[in-house]
């Protein structure tokens, strides 16, 4: 079932990857290109992810710059 899977943004990052932010491992996630349901590879082992997976929607492009920073914006908002 994957009624409860949350819908998360989904950013392109080449033709063949997207990446969708995960705020329980804080990391990027890597997948496929497509939008749907998606098994999530957490490495949080407490992460809701792995129950119901995720939603991915995708809605735009991103660059390996933009990553790190909003991989930095993210990790300082959490550590406070
Ligand atoms: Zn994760």
């Amino acid at each position: 079932m994957t009624a409860d899977a949350p819908i998360l943004p989904a950013y392109r990052y080449s033709p063949s990857s997207l990446v969708v932010w995960c705020g329980y491992c804080q990391r990027w996630h890597w997948h496929s290109p497509g939008d749907g349901h998606r098994v999530a590879h957490c490495l949080q082992p407490t992460s809701p992810y792995h129950t119901t997976g995720y939603t991915l929607v995708e809605r735009g492009t991103i660059t390996e710059a933009a990553m790190r920073r909003y991989a930095r914006a993210q990790r300082r908002q959490t550590s406070s």
